[in-house]
């Protein structure tokens, strides 16, 4: 059984904004001041990877750089004896990258030879993870010719057919949709107008873009003007 079996799998965090970032873990040198060790990564996710001697964050790659940075130090950890021994012993950084990339290797994550990762090791990891992605692709396509079900094509299969831009069923996430209250038909949630009856559903944001009840000649009056308010009336605060 592998260390990230035991302590979860790496997790990616949704939602990053931030650019390229050089991340130095903090350490406390144990004695042994080991190399540094580059990770790099072309994954538009952030990953955490928690071990014992740590959580390590492997920043996003955002968009338009062309890698985003991680760099390592040896860390200091202890096994736990019992009987109050304890086994105190120094993690170089490359033993470190290594066990924190076993599973992430398909995402575009790797160790660089160097202080930063060359033009054939960013292509390589391209390659590798984009060869994932149909892998994963194939697999959406096989279990969704099995049963037409959503909820078995998992995050990362929708991601892999995103990211490759490849058109699929399965990789289309159904839009929230609620229902016009004066047609009845199904509608975007949000939206200002309804695109069937041309209702105004939300008069504050019609007014934004210009889309006042005055002067219509639509169910929207109706709907929008249930107040009997003349229709010259422009000001959506009533509403509030
Ligand atoms: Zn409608």
């Amino acid at each position: 059984m592998t260390a990230l079996a035991e302590q979860g799998t790496p997790r990616a965090a949704q939602g990053y904004a931030g650019g390229r970032r050089d991340v130095v873990i903090d350490t406390q040198p144990k004695g042994d001041t080991a190399a540094t060790v580059a990770i790099a990564s072309i994954s538009d996710q952030d990953w955490y990877v928690s071990r014992t001697h740590g959580v390590y964050h492997i920043p996003a790659c955002a968009k338009g750089e062309p890698y985003a940075l991680l760099l390592l130090t040896s860390r200091g950890d202890v096994i736990d004896l019992g009987d109050n021994r304890r086994f105190p012993f120094t993690i170089t950084a490359r033993e470190i990258a290594d066990d924190l990339l076993q599973d992430l290797h398909d995402h575009g994550i790797f160790v660089c030879a160097g202080a930063r990762p060359s033009p054939d090791e960013l292509a390589a990891a391209a390659a590798r993870r984009d060869a994932y992605y149909h892998r994963l692709i194939g697999e959406g396509d096989t279990m969704w010719a099995r049963g037409h079900s959503y909820r078995e094509i998992s995050d990362l299969h929708r991601r892999a057919a995103i990211a490759l831009g490849v058109e699929r069923e399965w990789a289309y996430v159904p839009m929230k949709l609620s229902e016009c209250p004066a047609c009845g038909e199904k509608v975007k949630s949000g939206v200002a107008v309804c695109k069937h009856c041309h209702a105004i559903l939300d008069a504050e944001k019609a007014a934004q873009h210009g889309l006042g009840p005055a002067g219509r000649e639509s169910p929207a009056k109706a709907v929008a003007d249930s107040n009997a308010e003349p229709p010259a009336a422009k000001q959506p605060e009533r509403k509030k």
